[in-house]
């Protein structure tokens, strides 16, 4: 008999995890990856650990990804994505077409819908500057300065700031900016950065301003109890980033304890942007039987028993959670089709 072709789209954490569960069970597998390279967003990230590991999750991704490229049974295709999809009764067949504009076609009995997320545009909050202030950058950003370098740089003026500002929850939970949801992953990474950056720069100031803190698991849970408590909280969030002539920002912000405003200047602002939806053709959503929840994720099982939906493509989840879902995903996917209850 021969093996079974699961077509796996999106190549993050969520994909990786996906295709070697498969592969374990026996299964051919297509990975289908727009960019140039696997493992998503949290493979430009850097490692958070001090003394000891913080449970960032970003060496998982880069080990599947060795993992992934050395089996012989996974097998890539970089550069490309679905040009078209058909269901039939055994399956799928799917018009993969690369970068360089070739297309070819895949039949396969199985898919994996492992597409991920967005990040939010911070340019869409005007009020913190981001795009016209060259000393506010994105968490993401700061993450991956942080990979290439022990500081970051600003700017303005190519030096290493000593003061820094997070301010959470930067485009999530605001009806506003029709994001009313959290983001479930923010807090986490703005407190391993900070942490980070208190164990490469000890007399660095580095504040949070938080609504409060979303605290997703144990690990996280335990890196909260052992922080350096250097790190100040600032529960309160700014109204609005002011540029000073130094290239430093004023941050404003309310005191509700004492019904008052408060400054401070910084050296670098960092927003941590939230997660959306990845904006999936409706073609796509109606051959894979797929459907949306209100914040525009995607329902986490599909009509179709041959569908499965893995990781961030169903809302925001830490990189362990997208492993956990996305092995979940595959099996609930392979016990439907194969009459197994679970
Ligand atoms: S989980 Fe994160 S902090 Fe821990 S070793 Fe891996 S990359 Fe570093
Ligand atoms: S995880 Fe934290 S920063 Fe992110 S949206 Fe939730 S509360 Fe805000």
């Amino acid at each position: 008999m021969n093996e079974p072709v699961t077509c796996v789209i999106g190549g993050g954490p969520a994909g990786l995890t996906s295709a070697l569960t498969l592969s374990n069970q026996g299964s051919k597998v297509v990975l289908v990856e727009r960019t140039g390279r696997l493992g998503g967003k949290p493979a430009t990230f850097c490692c958070k650990a001090d003394d000891v590991c913080r449970w960032c999750g970003v060496c998982h991704v880069n080990r599947m990804i060795d993992t992934v490229t050395k089996n012989l049974h996974i097998e890539l295709c970089l550069d490309s994505e679905v040009a078209q999809l058909q269901s039939n009764d055994h399956g799928f067949n799917i018009q993969i077409r690369s970068r360089d504009g070739v297309n070819r076609e895949v039949a396969c009995d199985y898919l994996v819908w492992a597409g991920g997320y967005q990040l939010f545009d911070a340019s869409l909050k005007p009020a913190y500057g981001y795009g016209r202030y060259p000393n506010v950058v994105t968490s993401i950003e700061l993450d991956q300065m942080l990979l290439e370098k022990d500081l970051p740089i600003r700017h303005s003026d190519n030096r290493s700031p000593r003061s820094f500002a997070f301010i959470q929850c930067t485009g999530s939970r605001d009806i506003r900016l029709g994001a009313d949801y959290c983001s479930q992953v923010c807090c986490a990474s703005s407190v391993r950065l900070a942490n980070l950056l208190k164990y490469r720069c000890r007399e660095c100031d580095v504040s949070i301003f938080r609504m409060d803190v979303q605290s997703p698991n144990r690990p996280f849970d335990l890196l909260l109890s052992e922080l350096d408590i250097s790190i100040k909280f600032i529960d309160a969030l700014p109204g609005e980033v002011l540029p000073l002539s130094n290239g430093n920002l004023l941050l404003n912000y309310p005191n509700a304890s004492t019904s008052t405003t408060e400054s401070l200047e910084v050296e670098m602002v960092v927003l941590a942007i939230g997660i959306r939806p990845q904006i999936i053709p409706q073609i796509i959503l109606e051959t894979l039987n797929l459907k949306t929840t209100g914040s525009g994720f995607l329902n986490s099982v599909s009509d179709s028993s041959r569908v499965a939906v893995a990781g961030t493509a169903t809302g925001p989840m830490s990189i362990a959670n997208t492993m956990i879902h996305a092995r979940s995903a595959v099996n609930l996917m392979w016990a439907r089709t194969h009459g197994v209850r679970l």
